[in-house]
C-alpha cells in the first residue's frame, strides 16, 4: 500500500510548528511546536493523538536542524518516527512564492534557489522557511518535499488588482507587485464556504476576512482570488495587531524628513509598533473587548478604527466582486469575536448583509451561518485550518506522481 501519512512544517525565524496527519481519514497524529530556537531556554510541546499527554521539554536548541531533529525523537516515541515508510511527503509552507510559484512544488535545487531569490521580498520569512525545507531534505533526502505556498492563491488577480500605480520599469525591476498573504487560509475558507452552502467553489463569490493578529480580505470569484488586502508584504491592507494595514506613503517621507526616523524605525514602527496594539497598548481582541466594555476610551477607538477599515474593505470587495453570495469570517478573532462580526456588517442591510444575535453568539467549531435565514447574502463562521489544506494539496501532488 503506498504510504499516506504527511508531516507538515511551518518554519519560522525562531520556531517550528508541526502536524504530522494520515490522509486516508485526515487524522491528526501528533502536533507541535518549537519555540525559542536558538537560546539557552528552547521549548518543545508535543501533544499525541487526541487523549494523549501533552509532553514539554525545555532545553537549548541551537538551530532548525536541531529542533526537527528532537520533533523525529518526539515522534518515534509515538511510533511516528520520520524513517517510517508510511510517510508519503513532508509539506513546508513558504511565505512568499513570487509570481512564479502557482500551484504546490516538489521541491528540487532550481526551486531552492528560486525561493532564495525572493528573501528581498520577504525578508523575515523566506530564510526561515528555507532552513526548514533544507533540513528536513537532509533528514530524508529520499522523500518528496513539497512547498506551499502562502502568495500561490493569489496569483490569479489580475494585473489591475495585482499592480500599483507606479512607474512600471521601477516596479518591475525590482520586482514590486501585489503578491497577497495568508492565500492557503482563503484557498480553504473560500472552498469550505461554498460546501457550507451546498454549492460548488465554481458557483459563489466569497469575500474571505482572515481576522489573526495579522488579517487579510480576500474577494473570491467561483473559486478564483480576484482581489486580496495585503500586497508586497503583509503590512497593507486592514489594522492588524501590530502593523498599520493601509497608510499614506508619504507618513514614511514626513517620519524621515521631519521625524529623523531611519528606515529601520520606521519599519519597526509600522510593522511592530502600529495597528491595535499602538492605538491603545493591547493586540488581544479578548483584552481589548474587556476594556471597551469598561468605557476605556483608547480601547474603543482602537476597536472603532479597527471596524471602519473592515468595512471599508467589505464594501470595496462587494465592488469588486458585483454579486456576493457569502462574507466568511476566520482566524482568531473572526472565529471568536463575536462583536467584531457583529459591527463589521452593521448598517450594511441595503446590501442584503445581516447578522444574527442568537447565531452570532453561539460559540463552535463547525463551519456555520450567523446570518439570517432569509438573507440574501450569507454571513459565515469558518474555522480555517492551514495545516490540513497544506496536507492536502501536498498529498494530492505526490499521489498523483506515483
Ligand atoms: P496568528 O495566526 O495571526 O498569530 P490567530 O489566528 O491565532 O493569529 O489569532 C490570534 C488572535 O485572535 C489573538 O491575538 C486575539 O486577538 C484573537 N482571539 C483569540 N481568541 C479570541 C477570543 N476568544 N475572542 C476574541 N479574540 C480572540
Amino acid at each position: 500500500m503506498s504510504p499516506t501519512r504527511v508531516l507538515v512544517l511551518n518554519s519560522g525565524s525562531s520556531s517550528l510548528k508541526y502536524q504530522l496527519l494520515d490522509m486516508r481519514d485526515r487524522a491528526r497524529l501528533a502536533t507541535g511546536l518549537v519555540e525559542r530556537i536558538g537560546e539557552r531556554t528552547s521549548r518543545l510541546r508535543h501533544t499525541p493523538r487526541s487523549g494523549g499527554t501533552v509532553r514539554e521539554r525545555t532545553e537549548p536548541i541551537a538551530d532548525h536542524a536541531a529542533a526537527l531533529k528532537t520533533v523525529a525523537e518526539e515522534l518515534a516515541a509515538d511510533g511516528l518516527g520520520l524513517d517510517s515508510p508510511e510517510l508519503a511527503a513532508i509539506g513546508h509552507r513558504v511565505v512568499h512564492g513570487g509570481k512564479l510559484f502557482t500551484e504546490p512544488t516538489v521541491v528540487d535545487d532550481a526551486v531552492l534557489a528560486e525561493i532564495e531569490r525572493l528573501i528581498p521580498v520577504a525578508p523575515l520569512h523566506n530564510p526561515a522557511n528555507l532552513t526548514g525545507i533544507r533540513t528536513a531534505r537532509a533528514l530524508r533526502p529520499d522523500l518528496p518535499q513539497v512547498a506551499v505556498f502562502d502568495t500561490a492563491f493569489h496569483t490569479t488577480m489580475p494585473e489591475s488588482a495585482a499592480r500599483y500605480a507606479i512607474d512600471v520599469r521601477t516596479a518591475d525591476e525590482h520586482r514590486i507587485r501585489r503578491y497577497g498573504f495568508h492565500g492557503t487560509s482563503h484557498a480553504y475558507v473560500s472552498r469550505a464556504t461554498a460546501r457550507l452552502l451546498g454549492k460548488a467553489p465554481e458557483d459563489v463569490n466569497v469575500i474571505v476576512l482572515h481576522l489573526g493578529n495579522g488579517a487579510s480580505a480576500s474577494a473570491v470569484r467561483g473559486g478564483r482570488c480576484v482581489d486580496t488586502s495585503m500586497g508586497l508584504t503583509p503590512l497593507e491592507g486592514l489594522v492588524m495587531g501590530t502593523r498599520s494595514g493601509d497608510i499614506d506613503p508619504a507618513v514614511i517621507f514626513h517620519l524621515a524628513r521631519v521625524g529623523k526616523m531611519s528606515i529601520d524605525e520606521i519599519d519597526t514602527l509600522l510593522n511592530k509598533r502600529s495597528g491595535l496594539v499602538g492605538l491603545c497598548g493591547d493586540n488581544d481582541m479578548r483584552e481589548i473587548r474587556r476594556r471597551v466594555d469598561e468605557g476605556d476610551e483608547a480601547a474603543t477607538l482602537a476597536f472603532e478604527i479597527y471596524i471602519h477599515r473592515l468595512k471599508k474593505y467589505i464594501g470595496a470587495y462587494y465592488a469588486v466582486l458585483g454579486t456576493v453570495d457569502a462574507i466568511a469570517f476566520t482566524a482568531g478573532v473572526g472565529e471568536n469575536a463575536a462583536p467584531v462580526r457583529a459591527a463589521a456588517v452593521a448598517g450594511l442591510e441595503t446590501l442584503g448583509l445581516a447578522v444574527d444575535d442568537a447565531l452570532n453568539t453561539v460559540r463552535g467549531d463547525a463551519p456555520r451561518l450567523i446570518s439570517p435565514a432569509d438573507a440574501r447574502v450569507k454571513v459565515a463562521v469558518v474555522p480555517t485550518d492551514e495545516e490540513l489544506e497544506i496536507a492536502t494539496q501536498t498529498y494530492a501532488l505526490v499521489e498523483n506522481s506515483n
